[in-house]
């Protein structure tokens, strides 16, 4: 990378970083204009890995645009908005694996059948079935590898919000260069990696509980707890692609869409208009009460 700028923003607290002529007044994250450059620091962790992006500019536009044409509840300030500055964006994240220890206590339930006989509304006596569940206890370990689990490392993109685009194809890891960031913009790791560690930590959890539940007997279960200890943490940063559309509207109301730059995988939150969703039940009443009056005259 040649003439390289750093800036923070003020509005979301990520730390992007441009080549020269790449440079913007506005944060590509959150479209704030609040942008202060500051000299580059040295002797921060570099990246270990990177994902390229593979899908092009105007593609990752074209399915943003789709995905906003297709939300018709969202207000139409938003609806009309530019959709423009579409930036793909190095994320800082961080890969983290780890060996996982777990024992749980769940309760499993084995379903039968038991025949009955019942009076029916004739008077007749009649045989019928029906499905019981017989609880049993169980404990037991449980030891697994996570990988693979990939949480952010930036102040501009929540980890759900990340997690809303992935997954990442990891196959394609690359080792970092700063060639492969030319022509890209993208961010120092802004969250603090302990802070990463809570949120891979909480992943890897999550992840535990569902292969124990999906190791586990029977036809039911209830109960699952699940207590782990991880071992071997290995936490490395990575850069992972992500196209950035932040769209400002109205009272300075900021939504994000963001883009997937390996899978053009799509994700945002946007806001529903209450006034669309009012105006469209009450057009479903006042047809349904056309089609009552035209069905008492037929
Ligand atoms: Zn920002």
């Amino acid at each position: 990378m040649s003439a390289i700028s750093e800036f923070s923003c003020e509005s979301c607290g990520s730390l992007v970083q441009v080549e020269a002529h790449l440079r913007t007044a506005a944060c590509p994250y959150c479209a704030s204009p609040a942008v202060i450059e500051r000299p580059l620091e040295a002797g921060r962790p570099a990246p270990l890995f990177v994902l390229g992006f593979v899908v092009p500019h105007e593609r990752a536009l074209a399915e943003a645009r789709r995905w906003i044409r297709r939300r018709w509840f969202v207000p139409e300030a938003l609806r009309k908005a530019k959709v423009e500055s579409i930036r793909g964006i190095y994320v800082p994240s961080y890969l983290f694996s780890a060996a996982a220890d777990a024992s749980y206590t769940a309760q499993i339930g084995e379903n039968y059948t038991e025949t009955y006989t019942t009076t029916n509304s004739k008077g007749q006596t009649v045989t019928r079935t029906r499905t019981r569940t017989e609880w049993r206890s169980l404990s037991g370990r449980y030891a697994a590898y996570v990988s693979d689990i990939v949480v952010t490392a930036s102040r501009g993109i929540s980890n759900h919000e990340l997690e809303g685009v992935e997954p990442f194809d990891l196959r394609a890891l690359h080792r970092y260069t700063p060639r492969l960031l030319s022509g890209w913009i993208a961010e120092e790791a802004s969250l603090p990696a302990e802070q990463c560690r809570e949120l891979a930590v909480s992943e890897s959890m999550t992840e535990i509980q569902r292969r124990v539940a999906a190791h586990l007997p029977g036809d039911k279960q209830r109960n699952l707890q699940v207590q782990a200890h991880l071992n071997d943490i290995e936490q490395e940063l990575l850069l992972v692609p992500v196209y950035v559309l932040p769209v400002r509207y109205g009272d300075d109301e900021v939504v994000r869409i963001l883009v997937n730059g390996q899978t053009a995988k799509v994700h945002s939150k946007l806001p529903r208009s209450w006034t669309k969703i009012t105006v469209i039940i009450i057009l479903v009443v006042i047809l349904a009460a056309i089609g009552g009056y035209l069905a008492t005259r037929s």
